[in-house]
Parts: C-alpha cells; structure tokens; sequence
C-alpha cells in the first residue's frame, strides 16, 4: 500500500470560502516527490479535517503559526492516533519545535523553510525512521518551489497568493519576519513569478496577492545610506535589488489588463513616486501598509520610527492613493503610550487619509518578537495563569477562554481598550462610511460589490477576531460563510487556456 501524504493548514473557524490560498500547502505539495503520488491538501479555513481521514502509514504535514497551534495540535494528536507520521513545520513550530513534540504528537519538526529538506522528511517517514528536528534554514530566492496550482479545489478561494520576496530589512518590536525570515531579502526571479502567475490566471483568478514580507525591500534612504560608505559593494548590492523589482514589474504590466495585484510595503515607498508609478504600471492596486500608531510616541515604543505621524502620516497616506495604489492601513491599539483619546484620533486619521480598508488590531505579543522577549522577562515567576496555563503561552489557552489582550496598559483596563478597538472597527466600516469610501470605483455595480466586500472584511477579521460576547462571534461567522460566496464571484474571471508567458 502506498504511503498517503496529507497536507493540513489548521484552523479553528472555517468559512465554506475563503479569500487568499494557503499558499505554503500548494508549495509543499509542490515539492513533495512524484513517488508520493499527489498529497490530500486540507485547508481547515474551508471545512475542518476528521481523524477519519488519516490511516496507518500516512504522513500528515502540518503547517502552524502561532494563532492556530493550538487547533494544529488537536490534528496532530489524533493523526497519530490512527497510526500516521506527523510532521510539523512553520513560524510557531520553528520557535517551538518541543511543544510541537509535547502537545502535537509530532514524530518530526521541520525548523526554518520547508521545502528544501520536505522530499529527506518524507522519505525517513516511509521508512519508519523520522529524525527529530530537521533544520529547513533559507532557502535561497532562487530555489523557491513553484506551486502546484493544478491541486487547488475549484470555486473555494477569492484571491490566489504567489511569493516574490522573503525577508524584511527592518526590525518592528512587535513583528517576527524578521527573525524567521531573515533581514537579507531573498527575492525569486521575475520569470517564475510572472509563470505563475500566468497559471492562475488561465485558471479564472484575477486578483493575487504577492504574499511578500515587505515587496518594497530597499528604500531611496538605504541606496543613499549605502552611497555613503566607502565599499560600494553594498551600493550595487541594493541597486540589484531594486532593479530586479522594478524588472518584476515591468513584466506584470505585460500582463492581462483586468488583473489586480495586493502586497504589502512600508510606508517609506510613499517617498518614491519612481516606484509607485511603477506598481500602478504593473496593476498592483492595493497594499497592506504598517501605520501602527499615529503619533511619534507610539511610533518609537515599536522601533517603528521610520513611519511618520499626525499630518505628514495623512500627507503620506494620501500619496499612495494619488499614485493609484489603494491603501489598507493597519493600525495597533493597547500600545503603553496610548490614550483614550488616541482611539478617535486613529478613526479621525484613517478616514482622512483617504484609505480605502483598514484594520485595527490589540497588541498582542507574538513570540519570536522583541515585545514578545521583553514581556515574558518582565513577567518571570509571576505569569498569571488561565486554566493553569501561563499567559506567556496564550496559545495554549483554549479560544473560549483566551483573554483578548495580555499586557498590561498604563492608563486602560484590557476591557476598555477592547471595547474602544471594537467601536472604531464599527464607526469606520459603518454603511455610510462605507458607501463614501465606495466613490473610488465608478459604476454602481462596483460599489454594491465594494460595500459587500467592505462588509465580509469586518465580519471575518473584526467580529470573529476581538468580540469577546460568543453569540456576536458565532453570528459575525455566519454572516461570513454567507457573505463569502457571492463575494468570490465577484473577484473570478472566464478563464484564459491558452494565455502565453510573455517572452
Ligand atoms: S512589520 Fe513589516 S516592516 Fe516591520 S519587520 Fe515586520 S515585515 Fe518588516
């Protein structure tokens, strides 16, 4: 009987549909040896898998980051149950390779990147002699896997997702990429980005977000910092860089005209009309972009000071849009130097700033990060506990127990930034504010779909995410599961066959 390999990105609400691919479960089944035969990929965002799935002798892979551990543990255990190899990888498993063995009965951890070392895992698995931590390290930009997009289910996802870059030069307090992935952008070449992406869109997908760590590696500051140094080998380092995005781009503009890209860059490319010419050429529509915090203070508290605040923050914001590219502002509430009065501050700021989504999300500490290091020292010995968990492992607190913020606050009970943080998510994506925002597409066809899209964004990210009342919880990811289907609708296109790779 021949080894079954199966794939499962864990989660704990699942919506029937989903926006983006899992991405990491098409590129280890891309590089899964044909030996294996094509592996079962799972993707519990859609339908949540079942201990009946897995068999003697099978080898289930699964990918986990920190918010989904926990539900990645229960398919762990009882994958072993039925006599499986279970292999976990991933952010979380990376920093935490003894829990995955502890909690998640793990044969095998793969530390770091996964698809080099995948076809050596599954190879002890079948022969009954797993090690029990393979280091996966970097992989280099130019050994990144393609993905097998011939696996993916039909009708199930929104946007398709596709990597051009992992790493990130900067060092945010409250980010992990750039330990995990590295500060040395390791970036793919434009030819098997663009054959890619050329794959989705023969099969229908026109929206792809480039699911990069920062697609804008190297700032206009960086080149003249480098400039200043006496070896210019750095210098021609950055410019190859930059050059190679811009060749990216250059050849996503060859591409069909009703595609529309997403990815996400720090604020600084506002300071590079060059580049943002170049991404609105290239039908990059949309970015994720850190604001965080609005004012200096909150800035400095997250080493994120090379955003800026007040005004100029709106000034830069407003560039973006004037260049074309849409901006989902993502903003931090519960930082030590906030106020009450910050919560109306932010709101008044991000409808201002002409953006066009945005999200507001609780400090949260997140390991792997500086914040993360800092906290868990502070609390040493003293860690309150839930259900006799600490809370420096929140992520093994069950989700209906799990407090919905963690560090202490100066001036604010976790309740009150809570219920602040929920009451921005609401003003900002009320009818009425939705319905101006909606101006930025011109047929009334696409504003309905706009409202519709604004309206399943709160219910996914808001509702189900910081509502600590169950009832609006399990409503908010009703309301999802039905909102989704006709939202994904909107985001396909007829096919294209016979799309060529443009030489
Ligand atoms: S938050 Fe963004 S800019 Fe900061 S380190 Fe993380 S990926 Fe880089």
């Amino acid at each position: 009987m021949r080894t079954r390999v199966h794939l499962v990105n864990p989660s704990n609400t699942a919506f029937g549909t989903a926006v983006i691919t899992p991405r990491w479960l098409y590129v280890l089944a891309g590089a899964t040896p044909s030996a294996f035969g094509d592996p079962n990929l799972v993707d519990e965002t859609l339908e949540q898998s079942t201990p009946s799935m897995f068999g003697p002798g099978d080898i289930v892979g699964i990918g986990i980051h920190t918010a989904n551990a926990l539900r990645g543990y229960e398919v762990g255990r009882a994958a072993r149950e039925r006599g499986a190899s279970v292999v976990f990888g991933g952010i979380h498993a990376s920093l935490y390779p003894e829990e995955a063995h502890e909690r998640g009965g793990a044969h095998a951890v793969v530390t770091g990147d996964g698809e080099g070392v995948w076809p050596a895992v599954l190879s002890d698995c079948a022969s009954g002699t797993p090690s029990r931590i393979y280091d996966g390290g970097k992989v280099r930009g130019q050994g990144f896997v393609a993905a097998r997009w011939d696996l993916l289910p039909r009708n199930k996802y929104m946007w398709a997702s596709v990597q051009t870059v992992r790493g990130c030069p900067k060092h945010c307090s409250f980010c992990s990429v750039w330990r995990t992935d590295g500060q040395e952008p390791r970036i793919r070449s434009s030819e098997a980005v663009v054959r890619e992406v050329v794959e989705l869109r023969r099969m229908g997908f026109r929206f792809i977000a480039l699911a990069d760590d920062n697609f804008y590696p190297v700032t206009l500051n960086d080149l003249a910092m480098a400039a200043r140094r006496a070896d210019p080998a750095r210098l021609t380092a950055l410019e190859a860089i930059r050059e190679e995005r811009f060749d990216l781009m250059r050849r996503l503009a060859q591409l069909p005209d009703d595609l529309i890209f997403f990815t996400q860059i720090t604020m600084e490319a506002a300071e590079d009309p060059e580049f943002l010419t170049a991404m609105k050429k290239a039908r990059i529509a949309g970015a994720l972009v850190g604001v965080e915090s609005v004012t200096p203070e909150g800035l400095k508290a997250i080493y994120k000071d090379f955003n800026f605040a007040g005004e100029a923050l709106v000034e830069r914001l407003r560039r973006f849009r004037a260049h074309g590219v849409h901006v989902l502002g993502s903003f931090i509430f519960g930082l030590p130097t906030d106020q009450d009065a910050t919560f109306e501050a932010t709101l008044d700021l991000a409808k201002r700033a002409d953006l066009t989504f945005a999200q507001f999300v609780t400090l949260t500490p997140f390991p792997g990060t500086v914040d993360f290091a800092r906290w868990e020292a502070s609390l040493a010995g003293r860690e309150p506990r839930v259900l006799d968990i600490p809370v420096t492992r929140h992520w093994l607190i069950p989700y209906d127990h799990r407090p919905k913020l963690y560090t202490p606050h100066p001036t604010m009970t976790p309740e009150q930034i809570r219920r602040r943080t929920q009451e921005v998510w609401d003003r900002f994506y009320s009818i009425g504010e939705v319905w101006r925002r909606a101006r930025c597409v011109r047929s009334l066809k696409a504003r309905l779909a706009f409202v519709l899209i604004s309206k399943l964004y709160r219910q996914m990210y808001a509702n189900t995410g910081i509502s600590t009342d169950s009832a609006r919880t399990n409503r908010a990811s009703r309301w999802a599961r039905w909102l989704a289907r006709p939202c994904r609708r909107l985001f396909m296109a007829r096919p294209m066959p016979d799309l060529a790779v443009p030489g």
